[in-house]
């Protein structure tokens, strides 16, 4: 037959700068990958090497570990050989830590500049090490630790002050000839972190990694991520993701995994309509729908389930997807690619799904 067409987007990517963090590719020419960060103490190696693993599972393309201390910099070196994904270092106040992650092997380094003393009078010996070991290097500007010269000029983390203060320690870089540099802004208010994203994406073809930083718990911190990333990726601004959420990081890579193929900027993998319920509802559709979600997560195929709670749109709903279920009189109409192939006791709805589910992933081929 003929094929697919390729899914509907709604902004072609900013051009940029092409760069590669281990193996993950970055930049315009590039899918957009999920970053999340590890929890663990870094010294620990089999602990984050264990939490990456889960990380890893969760669709997360690339890790970040924290370098607060000389331990957490002698584990690097095995921590770097041993991940699946690439692993960036994360250093403060330490510029000889740069040096330590860039000889570990690490695949990238993010620096933020506004807590390294005499940062700029650096930038030339970093340059050296990671042009030499082919390092790339995040400048990450973040609103609480801005650098204080631009605190002075603009009276606070405003767009401008954090997009400025990115750009002139890319022009740093630049000026030693480097240009292997990824560039984020982070505020914890999404309308400043937005802006200050579209004032960089206007000024510089760096790729731009995207961050609403202490976002806040599970819910607060989805929805101002989704809602940032969105108004950004909208415009094709943005390379590579990272939700921060005060909740265990395999949380930050599934919803940043959500939030890219919520726009198709990311295969999708299975997805559940399920409707809201109303008064009409025959069954308990939240219950029945965290069941169903429970009974397939981590199915790797393009499935689209609907659990719909009445016969109003459960019908029309079901025939469209790939698999659902129209609940009514007790009983579940479970429907496979628009046919009712069987009608089954409300017990055994998610049984049922479950089952079909795993029948039509064997025939699917993996997204
Ligand atoms: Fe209500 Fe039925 Fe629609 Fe669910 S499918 S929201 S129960 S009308």
């Amino acid at each position: 037959g003929m094929p697919a067409p390729p899914p509907l987007t709604l902004a072609d990517r900013r051009k940029t700068r092409q760069l590669r963090v281990g193996s993950v590719g970055v930049g315009s020419e590039h899918p957009i990958s999920v970053q999340s960060m590890t929890t663990t103490v870094t010294a620990d190696v089999n602990a984050t090497l264990q939490q990456i693993a889960e990380l890893t599972a969760a669709g997360c393309d690339i890790v970040r570990v924290a370098c607060p201390s000389a331990d957490d910099a002698a584990a690097l070196p095995q921590i770097a050989r041993k991940s699946k994904i690439p692993v960036i270092a994360d250093i403060h106040f330490q510029p000889k830590y740069v040096f330590a992650a860039i000889e570990a092997g690490c695949a990238a380094v993010r620096v933020n500049p506004g807590n390294i003393k005499k940062f700029d009078d650096r930038v030339g010996e970093i340059a050296q090490a990671a042009t030499e070991h082919g390092t790339p290097i995040r400048i990450g500007v973040n609103a609480g630790s801005l650098d204080r010269r631009l605190m002075a000029k603009y009276g606070r983390a405003t767009p401008e002050a954090l997009a400025e203060s990115a750009l002139w320690e890319a022009s740093l870089f630049a000026e030693h000839g480097f240009h292997d540099l990824k560039i984020s802004v982070k505020h914890n208010d999404p309308v400043i972190m937005i802006r200050a994203y579209e004032l960089l994406a206007e000024s510089c073809d760096y790729p731009l990694h995207l961050g609403v930083t202490e976002a806040g718990p599970a819910f607060q911190g989805t929805i101002k991520s989704a809602v940032a990333f969105g108004a950004l990726l909208r415009r094709g601004i943005g390379d590579t993701i990272r939700v921060s959420l005060s909740a265990p990081p395999v949380e930050e890579a599934k919803v940043g995994g959500q939030i890219l193929q919520s726009l198709n900027l990311r295969p999708r993998k299975l997805e559940i309509v399920s409707c809201p319920s109303c008064g009409r509802a025959q069954v308990d559709v939240y219950k029945l729908a965290d069941e169903v979600t429970a009974g397939l997560e981590g199915m790797e195929v393009p499935l689209r389930v609907a659990v719909m709670g009445c016969v109003v749109n459960g019908p029309g709903e079901a025939r469209e997807a790939d698999l659902g279920v129209a609940s009514g009189n007790g009983k579940g109409q479970i429907f496979v690619k628009g046919e009712v192939v069987k009608t089954v006791p409300e017990s055994k709805i998610v049984e049922t799904l479950i089952e079909e589910a795993l029948r039509i992933a064997e025939e699917m081929e993996p997204a």
